[in-house]
């Protein structure tokens, strides 16, 4: 199918160049408008987290938005971003620009399409510090915590500590507030289905259910089959930078959102991926307030190569996987990059398991910290270094520990893996 949207975001790198304050840099690396946009993209710099908070606001506003005005007008605000002191950053938030990402990537599974065609209510379940502005931490009244046709449930910094009146209040609340969308961080919603499960609580089936936030574990998925049977979980992926980027399709193909951004994939090189992994970078499209060019969301992704989808959606980017962070990667022993979802995938053989993290100390050493189901830690500790000896390698040392409970960062996501030791990402990328 033709596609549109290579001609438009060809139109907004001429604009961001041409009338955006911090672009003007990046024109004269520019190859100029003979070349294809992908060359063209190629040759420029990586947005960087780092740009975004020594630039944020001016510097991404295209010329004739007054910042000022579109502040005190309420035509935008401030809004910070959530994670460690590296990952934070302050953005332009615009709410109209918001809610069509929003409802053009619905458009890409007919479940969200279905509810987002009308308004409806949503119950959002995530960490308290990631809802931007929207957010609350500690309690308060329900009605304190709705806005609109949003719910957001969780007052707590870690989901492992609920007590049994936390889960019943909110499986309370969804029911009250009968909500037809769950839109959750998925290891919350994990714990959530499991605990109401064992403690015979019933939580009312939404029409759909959306994950997003972070990286839908086998662990995760599997306890939110069990407690909402029939009801479709989409994945959604995006950021408060980006908007809505990609949604994966009822036949599970990841697909670009194309009426609010355009995405490159940039492979890792040779020798330390395989080709086909390689990082986001997002180019925001129609923005004014706001715009982005090849911003680095520090996530991997892969490719969907072959045939087209069998949905029929041709339009824009196809990812077979989105596989986590880049700051979550481990690597095998001959320094080959392991994302987080070829650990998953690997320990999605290991029944009774809850929750883990991968921790690598050294070249071949690693430490699996894991919870399981009462009376299978033995079982459990004995096959997670069986699983995992096919993704790093028959030599690498790895032990398995069982902990009671897995706690989240202070982000407020649970990191499935990571290393002990520094290293650059930068010189995983030619
Ligand atoms: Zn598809």
């Amino acid at each position: 199918m033709p596609d549109t949207s290579t001609a438009r975001c060809a139109n907004a790198l001429e604009e961001a160049l041409s009338s955006v304050p911090f672009y003007r840099r990046w024109r004269p690396i520019d190859p100029g408008p003979t070349r294809t946009l992908s060359e063209r993209l190629t040759a420029l710099p990586v947005l960087s987290k780092r740009d975004l908070r020594a630039h944020v606001p001016h510097g991404f506003a295209r010329d004739g938005c007054r910042i000022g005005d579109g502040f005190t007008s309420g035509m935008i605000e401030l809004v910070a971003t959530s994670g460690t002191a590296a990952e934070r950053v302050s953005i332009v938030w615009h709410q109209p620009w918001w809610d069509r990402s929003e409802r053009e990537a619905a458009r890409l599974h007919p479940a969200l399409d279905r509810v987002f065609a009308r308004p409806h209510r949503e119950a959002v379940l995530t960490s308290p510090v990631c809802a931007g502005n929207l957010c609350h931490v500690g309690r308060v009244p329900m009605e304190e915590r709705t806005v609109g046709g949003l719910l957001f449930l969780n007052q707590d910094l870690d989901p492992t500590t609920w007590d049994g009146a936390e889960v019943r209040r909110m499986a309370a609340e969804i029911d009250r507030f009968a909500a037809e969308v769950i839109e959750a961080d998925p290891a919350y919603l994990a714990i959530l289905a499991r605990r109401c499960r064992l403690e015979g609580i019933a939580l009312r089936p939404p029409e759909v259910i959306v994950l997003t936030y972070e990286f839908p574990s086998h662990v995760h998925l599997r306890q939110i089959a069990r407690s909402f049977p029939g009801v479709p979980v989409v994945s959604s992926y995006g950021s408060t930078e980006t908007g809505h980027v990609f949604t994966r399709c009822e036949e599970g193909v990841f697909h670009e959102n194309t009426a609010t951004c355009h995405v490159e994939v940039q492979p890792l090189r040779p020798g330390r991926g395989d080709g086909r992994l390689g990082r986001i970078l997002v180019t925001t499209l129609d923005n004014p307030w706001f715009t982005l060019v090849r911003f680095d969301v520090g996530d991997l992704a892969r490719r969907h190569d072959g045939a087209p989808c069998r949905c029929g959606r041709g339009r824009g980017l196809a990812l077979a996987a989105i596989e986590g962070r880049l700051h979550d990667l481990t690597f095998d022993g001959e320094g080959r990059a392991v994302s987080v979802k070829r650990v998953d995938d690997a320990l999605a053989t290991v029944a009774d398991l809850l929750g883990y993290r991968v921790e690598q100390s050294g070249p071949r050493r690693f430490l699996v910290r894991f919870s399981a189901e009462p009376g299978c830690d033995g079982a459990v500790a004995a096959a997670v270094p069986a699983a995992l000896a096919g993704v790093y390698g028959p030599d690498a040392e790895i032990e398995a520990r069982r902990e009671a409970a897995l706690a989240p960062e202070r982000s407020g996501k649970f990191r499935l893996a990571r290393t002990t030791f520094a290293w650059d990402p930068a010189e995983l990328f030619a």
